[in-house]
């Protein structure tokens, strides 16, 4: 199998959907609502899970999609915030790769393989073997370590 591991953002390790009116200030071009999303985890825990998965020869990436009809200066702010909430929050990380990419954009096709950790039952169907739910992020990677 590759090793390679990639997290979605919104939903799967950042609280997005808990932030007061994100969604009328995603509509307006906000950035706000990224920036003060809360980790959806205990990120001292996930930051030494990545570390030692990284050591042990597996490739760590972030796979995140802009919002919902933005406009291309949007999305480039998009990809500002979540760039600067990744290095605030998980700051002894050093991602292999963080690719946010336009809403909607098939992520297996934009990862090409490994395991896909998604709050969108939609992108875990596409993905197939090797997708799971938020809530197995600890357990999962614990069992990687072997
Ligand atoms: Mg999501």
């Amino acid at each position: 199998m590759t090793k390679e591991i990639w997290f979605d953002m919104d939903g799967t390790i950042a609280n997005l959907y808990a932030v007061e009116n994100w969604l009328a200030d995603l509509r307006a071009e906000n950035v706000r609502p990224y920036a003060e999303a809360l980790p959806m985890l205990n990120f001292s825990l996930f930051a030494r899970l990545l570390n030692r998965l990284q050591a042990d020869g597996w490739k760590i990436g972030i796979i995140s999609w802009t919002a919902k009809n933005g406009s291309e200066a949007y999305n480039l702010a998009v990809e500002m915030a979540k760039r600067a909430w990744l290095a605030k929050h998980l700051p002894s990380v050093e991602w292999d790769e963080i690719k946010v990419v336009r809403y909607g954009t098939n992520k297996k096709e934009a990862c090409g393989g490994g395991i896909l950790f998604d709050d969108e039952e939609g992108n875990r169907n596409t993905w197939g073997q090797g997708a799971y739910a938020p809530q197995d992020i600890v357990e999962i990677l614990k069992g990687l370590r072997g």
